[in-house]
């Protein structure tokens, strides 16, 4: 890792355009087995996060991703909103800055924890915890971010012969099959630009 690799500021910045420039597609993704709303609501949410970004540049790892969690949680909304809220939020509880590989897995297992709680879901159900549950596994099997990347690629596409049965899309019981779950989607754009970002942490 350089140490601009190393920037909390940049990496959120990464992450935050990554969704902008997918809003159309998330959206799309939940035309087909939720609400239509899922890539506007991430956009909303990420906007806020670049509003604020040179106040949370200025924050050590663990406050920045703090920050940015209550902003997705304020400002997203709907099913996803305070998941991906609780998600950064608990992200930020624990990390070192820089962040460190052995850092790195403990918040994303206490994240995914908090995340399988506030929603009462687990992996398998077609939702985005089919993305960062492999990605969380891969991360602690000591995987470099492009096979991360890869991981997250793999589990995103996964998604589209599942059977949903959380969230809106479980409404369509079987017709939920053949679509990919847009959250799954989502968390694929976020792993992704983050895995680009960050070298071998070690
Ligand atoms: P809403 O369904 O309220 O319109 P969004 O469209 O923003 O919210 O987000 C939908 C995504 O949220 C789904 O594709 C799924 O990945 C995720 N999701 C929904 N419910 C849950 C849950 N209980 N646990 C984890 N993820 C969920
Ligand atoms: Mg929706």
């Amino acid at each position: 890792m350089s140490d601009t690799d190393k920037d909390v500021g940049a990496t959120i910045e990464a992450v935050a355009q990554a969704i902008i420039a997918h809003a159309d597609e998330l959206t799309e993704l939940d035309s087909a087995i939720g609400d239509g709303d899922h890539g506007h609501n991430m956009k909303r949410g990420m906007l806020a996060v670049l509003d604020d970004l040179e106040v949370l540049s200025a924050k050590p790892w663990d406050e920045a991703l703090k920050a940015a969690g209550m902003q997705l949680v304020m400002k997203v909304g709907g099913a996803s909103g305070p998941l991906y809220g609780t998600l950064f939020m608990t992200l930020g509880k624990t990390l070192d800055t820089p962040p460190t590989r052995a850092g790195l897995v403990a918040a994303f297992d206490a994240a995914i924890e908090a995340v399988m709680a506030r929603g009462k879901a687990h992996a398998g159900q077609k939702t985005m915890l089919d993305v960062v549950v492999p990605v969380a596994a891969a991360l602690k099997e000591g995987k470099g971010p492009a096979e991360i990347a890869a991981v997250a690629a793999d589990a995103c596409a996964a998604t589209r012969d599942m059977l949903a049965t959380k969230g809106r899309a479980s409404f369509l019981g079987e017709r939920s099959i053949g679509h990919i779950d847009p959250g799954a989607r989502s968390s694929q754009i976020i792993i992704e630009a983050i895995a680009a970002r960050f070298g071998d942490v070690k």
